[in-house]
């Protein structure tokens, strides 16, 4: 049987990367969670797994599900927004998405104060020191894209090249690119654009 305390709800897209202050984050994210557990001793707070990942542009995301009978909780924040945002992360995000766990556990009879962003959220947000705000997302700018380059053969064979070796074929004298199905070769001059 899965322990629900380890159980990680996220099937996709995790980032295991270790990002700046990542031990930092974790430990604020723990420690608001304590902070939960003083404030509620009446209640049963659970390990909760802190899971990132980096896509998309919501900045974090409380995920609870019964798993035979038992709740899972997780939370989710975007290194993306922790890299860029860490003031509004640490200080907003955490307890904003800590207090939606709390929520559900404290008020899971009431689906009124334990879900969404009522009266009964926001009480225990603020507590857990959120400023109440119920914004998820927040600026992140995509990922950027690597860009790629066509080029066509004296031959036309199509090829498309990546902004290393197209910077390469422009920069450097003498420089060419084999095509690996054709065995043609690929020159400066033969530049076609941008994909
Ligand atoms: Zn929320």
């Amino acid at each position: 049987m899965t322990n629900t305390d380890t159980m990680i709800i996220r099937r996709r897209g995790i980032d295991r990367t270790n990002f700046p202050h990542k031990q930092t984050f974790i430990k604020m994210v723990e420690a608001n969670l304590q902070l939960a557990r003083e404030l509620y001793p009446d209640h049963h707070i659970p390990n909760v797994p802190i899971v990132f990942y980096s896509a998309g542009n919501c900045s974090g995301r409380a995920k609870g599900r019964s798993h035979y009978g038992q709740m899972v909780y997780n939370l989710e924040f975007n290194v993306a927004a922790i890299n860029l945002h860490w003031d509004v992360m640490t200080g907003n995000t955490i307890p904003h998405e800590v207090a939606h766990i709390i929520s559900f556990i404290v008020h899971k009879n009431d689906a009124d104060r334990g879900n969404g962003h009522g009266r009964g959220w926001k009480r225990i947000a603020k507590q857990l020191g959120c400023n109440g705000d119920t914004c998820h997302s927040m600026s992140i700018p995509p990922a950027r894209q690597r860009s790629k380059h066509k080029y066509i053969s004296n031959n036309n064979s199509y090829c498309e090249l990546g902004p290393t070796q197209h910077k390469r074929l422009q920069t450097l004298q003498g420089y060419r690119v084999t095509i690996r199905t054709t065995g043609e070769e690929i020159y400066r001059h033969n530049y076609a654009g941008v994909v």
